[in-house]
């Protein structure tokens, strides 16, 4: 509504609307007063006025003819604007009272005819009245005005509802445009926070430092992953690795150093693993990977070689060259029911290549 008002269209139409309302009000009563003038008229009140005062003016006095009918005449004239009198000396047949008043239209002109017996003078009076006031021709008028109102008021209505339609309909193509910038705008935001939303997924599943999946996302994906084998009943395998003398390594060259080399160790792995297995760091310089379709026999040889690469890869520091070794520990799905009792006795056989001196790879079925 308030929209409709802040539009400069209804703030022109709506005035002249109310107008033209006015107009038509004003003509109407105007018309209604011109009716009921008519109705006074036809009433005879006028008439009736008259007798009332020619019979105070005549009670009581003996005028002679000639003087009584020039002041009935000058009476007459008082309150009509033209007034025809004929007077007849009383007979037999007329010896009472009598008044009939006859009202009718001659040319448009409002008429009375009166016979009026004065029993005072005993005459008859017979008087015709003609009225100037045009009142047939003034109500005419009215209902012309009135008629043409209606008209101007019927073709401003429809000159109204059509800008308005047409207005309207310019006010709904530009809402459809909004409509659609908003849409597009909407889709846009929703794709942005789309990306947000992965982008917050992949902060939250990601390692920091590595750019691996984190223990969190590690768990999740192999979990689902053990499940959807288990049920097609193929195997998967498990290695968990942790590099040897870490701390050593972090004491003797600095825990930034420390960093590059975790960043490197996991990109080398990373970059040697097939694209189905998962890859993760459990924390600190622990390592786990899960690999579909894979018994522990296959699994042992694959751990083999990245113990290898890792025991080949040169970390370069100014004026010399670093290297690490890392541990490994293989189970496979053989006997689990749980992905965590893989990793469980993955753990186991870490820790035993551990204990076994190190840099090396122990394996066993689940
Ligand atoms: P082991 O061969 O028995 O595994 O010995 P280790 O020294 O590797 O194992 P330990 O658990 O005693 O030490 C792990 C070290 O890893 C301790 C810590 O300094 C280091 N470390 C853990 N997280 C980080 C990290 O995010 N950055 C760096 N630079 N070092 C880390
Ligand atoms: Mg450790
Ligand atoms: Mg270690």
């Amino acid at each position: 509504m308030k929209k409709l008002l802040k539009d400069k269209t209804i703030v022109f139409l709506l005035p002249l609307v109310i107008i033209t309302f006015l107009f038509l009000y004003i003509c109407y009563n105007y018309s209604m007063g011109i009716y009921k003038d008519i109705e006074e008229k036809q009433n005879n009140k006028d008439i009736k006025n008259f007798i009332y005062a020619l019979n105070i003016s005549t009670h009581n006095t003996n005028i002679k003819e000639n003087s009584y009918y020039q002041e009935v005449k000058k009476l007459c004239e008082n309150h009509f604007d033209e007034c025809l009198i004929k007077t007849t000396v009383n007979s037999k047949k007329l010896n009472k009272e009598r008044i009939k008043i006859v009202t009718y239209y001659l040319n448009l002109y409002l008429i009375n005819d009166l016979h009026f017996f004065d029993i005072n003078n005993k005459i008859i009076l017979h008087i015709k009245t003609k009225s100037k006031e045009n009142i047939i021709i003034t109500s005419k008028n009215s209902i012309q005005i009135f008629s043409s109102l209606s008209i101007v008021f019927l073709i401003l209505t429809i000159i109204i509802t059509n800008s308005y339609q047409r207005h309207i309909l310019v006010i709904n193509d530009k809402l459809e445009e909004k409509v659609k910038e908003r849409t597009s705008q909407i889709s846009h935001t929703i794709k942005e926070l789309e990306k947000v939303n992965l982008r917050l997924f992949d902060l939250a599943h990601t390692d920091y430092l590595t750019q691996i999946k984190n223990r969190r996302s590690f768990f999740l994906h192999a979990n689902s992953l053990f499940q959807n084998l288990k049920k097609a009943h193929k195997p998967m395998s498990i290695i968990m690795i942790d590099i040897d003398n870490f701390k050593n390594f972090n004491d003797t060259y600095g825990h930034e150093m420390g960093d590059k080399v975790l960043k490197l160790f996991a990109k080398t792995i990373s970059n040697y693993l097939s694209d189905d297995a998962i890859f993760g760091r459990l924390g600190g310089e622990e390592f786990i990977i899960a690999l579909p379709y894979k018994k522990i026999d296959s699994t042992i040889p694959i751990a083999e070689d990245i113990r290898k690469i890792i025991e080949n890869l040169v970390i370069r520091v100014p004026y010399s060259e670093l290297f690490i070794t890392a541990s490994f520990g293989v189970s496979d799905s053989t006997n689990a029911y749980t992905i965590d009792e893989i990793i469980k006795s993955a753990d186991d056989m870490l820790y035993d290549a551990k204990s076994k001196g190190k840099n090396r790879v122990r394996g066993r079925i689940s």
